[in-house]
């Protein structure tokens, strides 16, 4: 029979890969903290109606993207595509709004039918933030110095640009509408399809398309930015202020509208030219109408989340800073019973070892050749000779030390030693 595959642009993500998504878990999941996040994990799948809702008809990832199913009591059910409209319902749901100022990360896979290239998959992960109860200036500001270090820490600041806009509040939108409308009713013909059907139903959601003609009509096209009304403007220029004082650069581009509806004021986005077409690596803005939108009151929010994929392929570049291969092969003579419990006793005292114990047995040269394979730094060696001396020959596979000979009393000692050299040597 014909084995089975994945299904198209859903990927497994094979050991090989994990020491660096591991490595990236670990630097986000202490950055969060850093910032007083704190996690939250929702399901992956929720009732349809819920994204209808907050991500808004007429947008892309509404109109084509959802995997939306009805289960079998009828029920419509969607995998999640984002992560914002379920933490939202999961904030309300347990009450989580009060007091002001709720700060939750998440993580994990995400779901869109889109089509499947580089940087774009149909299952593909996430990491996000959002605050509530919040509307300061500062609350945009400390989230974009948040991301800003990330990408400083990972070591690909120079790699990637801050843009910003606003989307102004909701009256502001009406009236840009209207002006949009106005420039772009007499174009209707230019427009390609999606943004035709737009006009009607979204127009702002016209920014989206990836028609070059359509991109080129709204280069001359009337602009959000300069719709805003007092109190959207004064918030816009007190973000930028913040970010100048704190030395962080951005670009306003005034064209940047964001695939979701739930946005207002501040929208950003993270981009970088190193990874082709999909360049954007975390997205992210204020929603201070979707808390409302769920059936909570009024609360305000924002919030980022980056793409994992690409964020990954980014910090490939710096290659060897995750691998985490054993620290030690274990191998040696019959009985297993010897090679089992010396590893045993090792793992009692030494819990940051990493240590592979040789299980198949056999001859020394099939063992040394699976050290070998494992990456392991070093073999330690016990064989008849060693048994019967309660010793250890610890063999350096990597560089060329001399064979030791260390008492299986004294392991400890040499354990502390190596681990001592090893963080020296690589000043972890
Ligand atoms: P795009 O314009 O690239 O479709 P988007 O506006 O749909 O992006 P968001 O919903 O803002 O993307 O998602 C935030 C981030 O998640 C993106 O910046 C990207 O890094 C990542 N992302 C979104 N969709 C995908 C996908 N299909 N495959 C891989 N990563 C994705
Ligand atoms: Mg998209």
């Amino acid at each position: 029979m014909k084995a089975l595959q994945s299904v198209r642009g859903m990927h497994d993500i094979l050991p090989a890969d994990i020491a660096a998504w591991q490595w990236l878990e670990r630097r986000l999941s202490r950055l969060m903290a850093r910032y007083g996040f704190e996690e939250i994990r929702i399901p992956l799948v929720e009732k349809t109606e819920l994204f209808t809702r907050a991500i808004g008809q007429g947008t892309d990832v509404v109109e084509k993207e959802m995997y939306a199913f009805d289960d079998r009591n009828g029920d419509s059910l969607c995998l999640r595509p984002e992560g914002t409209a379920g933490v939202v319902r999961a904030a309300l749901q347990h009450g989580l709004l009060n007091p002001p100022g709720l700060k939750l990360w998440y993580a994990g896979p995400m779901f869109r039918h889109e089509r499947p290239q580089k940087g774009r998959q149909r299952q593909f992960h996430q990491t996000g933030v959002e605050v509530f109860g919040l509307d300061a200036p500062a609350v945009d500001a400390e989230l974009i110095a948040l991301g800003s270090r990330l990408w400083r820490e990972l070591g690909i600041a120079e790699h990637i640009e801050l843009e910003i806009n606003s989307l102004g509040d909701r009256d502001d939108r009406q009236r840009y509408r209207q002006a949009l409308l106005a420039y772009l009713g007499p174009l209707r013909d230019q427009l390609d399809d999606d943004s035709r059907r737009r006009l009607e139903s979204n127009p702002l959601r016209i920014f989206d398309s990836k028609a070059p003609a359509t991109q080129a009509l709204l280069k001359a096209a009337p602009r959000l930015i300069d719709h805003l009304g007092e109190g959207a403007r004064a918030h816009f220029t007190a973000v930028t202020e913040l970010l100048d004082a704190q030395g962080i650069r951005y670009r306003i581009n005034p064209g940047l509208v964001r695939g979701l509806d739930y946005y207002c004021r501040t929208v950003f986005e993270w981009t970088t030219r190193s990874l082709g077409a999909q360049g954007t690596v975390c997205a992210g803005g204020r929603y201070d109408d979707l808390v409302e939108v769920q059936g909570g009151k009024p609360t305000p929010g924002i919030g980022f989340a980056m793409g994992m994929e690409r964020l990954l392929e980014l910090v490939k570049g710096q290659n060897g800073r995750f691998e985490n291969p054993p620290h030690a092969y274990l191998l040696g003579s019959e009985p297993a019973s010897e090679r089992l419990g010396l590893a045993e006793a090792l793992r009692d005292r030494w819990p940051e070892l990493r240590l592979v114990t040789d299980l198949q047995g056999g001859s020394f040269k099939a063992q040394f050749k699976r050290a070998d394979r494992s990456g392991a730094r070093l073999a330690l060696v016990l064989g008849d000779q060693e048994m019967a001396d309660r010793t250890i020959s610890v063999k350096d596979l990597k560089g060329d030390a001399p064979q030791a000979s260390v008492a299986q009393d004294s392991m400890d000692d040499w354990l502390r030693t190596f681990f001592d050299d090893d963080r020296r040597g690589h000043g972890k």
